[in-house]
Order: C-alpha cells, then sequence, then structure tokens
C-alpha cells in the first residue's frame, strides 16, 4: 500500500505508544507507507529474507501482510554465516507474528537462539532484523525512529574520520591519508592501528611517531583520537598512553585484549584521556560488566552487531546510569550508518563526535535517497522509519 495515508486510528492503536495519541496531521501526512484499512495490532510478518550483496552488506528485509517493508543489516563478517542465521533460525520464529511487538519479537529470537551464541553470530543476524522491526514502525507510526525512541537531542552529527591501517603503513603515509580527510571537511579523526591481541606490541615506537605526525596536520582545533585495536600490553598501553597525552589525544580506544577487563580497567585508572572500548560486546550484560569491571569512559556498541536499534538504545541509557559517553563503534555506511544516527540523534550521551569509516559508492545508488554527508556533518533522516527507501532493482544487481 506504499504511497497511501494511515488513519489516526490506526496510527493511536498501532504503536500503543502514548506519544502518538497526540500526532499531528503533518505526521500523519509524513506517511510513506501505511497499513490502510487494516488494524495494525492485527499485522503480521509475511516474508524474512537476508541477502548478500558484492559489497560484502547484508540488507535484511522483513515483509507484512499490510505491505509495509522493513528494511535493516547485519555485520558483514562472513555474510553468508549471518545471512543463513537469518533465513533459517529467526524467519521461523517470526513468521505469522506481529512487527509491532519489538522488544517480544527480540526476547523471542535471542532466548529461542541462546545456544546458538550470544557473541557474534546470533546478535549480528537479530541486529538486521530489528533495525527492520524499527523501519516498519517508523513506517506505519509516519514518525522517524529517533522520535519513536524519545526524541531528537540533534539534527546533524558531527562525524570522525576514522582512518584504519596503521600496523601496515609508515607514519608518512598515514598522515598523507589523513589530509585527504581533512581536506573533504572532517573536523574529528581517529587513526586505527588494526594490531588485534596476535601482535602485541609489535611496534609502539612507530605508532607514536604516526600518533605524531598526524597531529601535527590537525593541531588543537581537529580533536584526534587513537585507536590501538587491542594490540599493547597493559604497561605498554599506559606509557604510550602518558606520551599520547602529552602531545593532545582525545579519546585512546582498545589499548588492550578485549576480554582483558582488568587490564583496561588498570589503563583508564592510570590515564587522564577517556579511554573507549565495546565495538567486542554484543548485550547490555557484557556493556555492564565493561563498565564495572573494565572501567572505560567511552562505550562503543555497534547497531549492526549487538541486536539492532533495541539493544543499542538500552546500552546507552545502561551507560547514562554511569555517565559515560556513548560513541557507538560504526562501519557500514547506509543502513547500519542510519540506524545509528537514529539511535545518537535520540541519546543524550551521545555528545561526542561519532565514527565514519567512508562511503560505498555502489551502494548509495540501491537507496532513492542516499545519507547527507555536508561540511563534516551527517544530517539526522527525518522521513519515517530509517528514512532510507531501498531500490529492489538495484539491490538486485548488486547480489552474490
Ligand atoms: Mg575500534
Amino acid at each position: 500500500m506504499s504511497g497511501s495515508l494511515v488513519s489516526r486510528r490506526a496510527l493511536v492503536k498501532g504503536a500503543g505508544v502514548g506519544i502518538l495519541a497526540s500526532a499531528s496531521s503533518m505526521m500523519v501526512s509524513h506517511a510513506t507507507q501505511a497499513v490502510a484499512g487494516k488494524d495494525s495490532l492485527a499485522m503480521k510478518i509475511t516474508e524474512v529474507k537476508a541477502t548478500p550483496l558484492k559489497t560484502g552488506t547484508i540488507i535484511v528485509q522483513v515483509l507484512t501482510d499490510g505491505g509495509v517493508v522493513g528494511i535493516g543489516e547485519c555485520s558483514p563478517m562472513n555474510a553468508a554465516v549471518i545471512a543463513h542465521f537469518v533465513n533459517s533460525a529467526l524467519k521461523p520464529l517470526l513468521a505469522g507474528e506481529n512487527p509491532l511487538e519489538i522488544d517480544k519479537l527480540w526476547n523471542k529470537m535471542v532466548f529461542r537462539t541462546y545456544k546458538l551464541g550470544v557473541q557474534g553470530v546470533q546478535p549480528e543476524a537479530i541486529a538486521g532484523v530489528d533495525i527492520a522491526l524499527w523501519d516498519i514502525l517508523g513506517k506505519v507510526a509516519g514518525l522517524p525512529i529517533h522520535t519513536l525512541l524519545g526524541g531528537c537531542y540533534r539534527d546533524k552529527i558531527l562525524m570522525y574520520a576514522s582512518i584504519g591501517g596503521g600496523a601496515e603503513m609508515q607514519p608518512g603515509q598515514m598522515a598523507k591519508r589523513v589530509e585527504t580527510f581533512l581536506a573533504r571537511g572532517f573536523k574529528a579523526i581517529k587513526i586505527r592501528m588494526d594490531w588485534g591481541v596476535m601482535r602485541q606490541d609489535a611496534d609502539p615506537k612507530k605508532d607514536l611517531e604516526m600518533f605524531r605526525q598526524v597531529k601535527a596536520l590537525t593541531g588543537d582545533s581537529v580533536p584526534l583520537s587513537f585507536d590501538a585495536n587491542n594490540g599493547y600490553s597493559v604497561s605498554t598501553a599506559i606509557q604510550q598512553g602518558r606520551k599520547f597525552e602529552a602531545l593532545g589525544i582525545y579519546h585512546y580506544e582498545e589499548p588492550v585484549a578485549q576480554y582483558d577487563y582488568a587490564g583496561l580497567a588498570a589503563v583508564a585508572e592510570a590515564l587522564d584521556v577517556p579511554v573507549a572500548a565495546g565495538e567486542h560486546e554484543y548485550s547490555r550484560w557484557q556493556f555492564r560488566d565493561l563498565i564495572e569491571q573494565g572501567k572505560v569512559d567511552i562505550i562503543q556498541p555497534d547497531v549492526v552487531k549487538c541486536g539492532g536499534i533495541s539493544e543499542t538504545q538500552k546500552i546507552a541509557v545502561l551507560g547514562s546510569v554511569y555517565s559515560k559517553q556513548f560513541v557507538p563503534h560504526q562501519t557500514q555506511p547506509t543502513i547500519g550508518t542510519a540506524a545509528n544516527l537514529h539511535v545518537c540523534a535520540a541519546s543524550a550521551n551521545a555528545t561526542r563526535p561519532q565514527e565514519y569509516t567512508g562511503d560505498k559508492p555502489e551502494l548509495n545508488e540501491v537507496f532513492k535517497e542516499p545519507l547527507v554527508f555536508e561540511d563534516g556533518y551527517m544530517r539526522v533522516p527525518q522521513k519515517p522509519g530509517l528514512g532510507l527507501e531501498l531500490i529492489e532493482s538495484k539491490m538486485k544487481r548488486l547480489i552474490l
């Protein structure tokens, strides 16, 4: 029923959210898809499909009997495995269910597949479905997701350029790459070493020189963060961190192994710079442990990894309980970024610049109106749902 308008009654009954009772006629006119003539409380999911693309992207589509289609995205690592999880383990749990009952469905997906793993594949697959369910709710309500999450604290978000590959580069090469991002208008930068736990303390002197050369470019006006990608021992991380502090560092990310909460806490307690971690955590319970035991200052859930919008917002709120800053990990340029923008826009503690790892132009063509990056900022989508509309015929050209 694309293009028809949702009735005020359907809005109020369907979404079941108090805020919608005051939905204005303007909100209704924004609806791009609707469940016209059908009580949205009786909506049913008719199909769930995850499709891996040549770009390394996994698109999830949730179809309903009302004609509304939601889109989502999963983390792309081992796309075939993740897509198979969605299509074989999650789809049977969702068929015939009301897509608007997102929290009920989230718990059903998590606890009915719990023994298949609560880190990695399972929450990453659930993430794609959960984002699609929020897209459906937004389209039915005629409201952007950030409104449904509680409101838009900011309608544009400062992005930091997240530039990886430091391990394989010489300092001058990284400095040249950073220059290209500064020329594109980025007002905040992070350099990533990509060491990983298997190359601990490989070349801290080179890392320091790289940071020094990049800092000479960014100066004091452009915040510069450093991501060790789990590559230091605790003592190296502390020594290195003190040198970064002397030069001026904005945040210090994953200095030690992701599973070493005691080591993280030792680094965080020894240094003044905010220590960040969380891209290897998948749920609110793991973030509780990361915060309480790892003592990090900045939490970094990834919306396409940790169970989608539902769980990412819960993690943001959990962080607010402990006065932690919310700076999600994010590497997917279209649906993942849109979902992340909605959560960040609706989170009071998402005040710092947010991660931007680059776009994929061939993927932008799959959507009617790509996300807008302008002068260092991304605009928060304001259309119903995610605010991205998939062109299925163009997506099909990218199917593996
Ligand atoms: Mg990182």
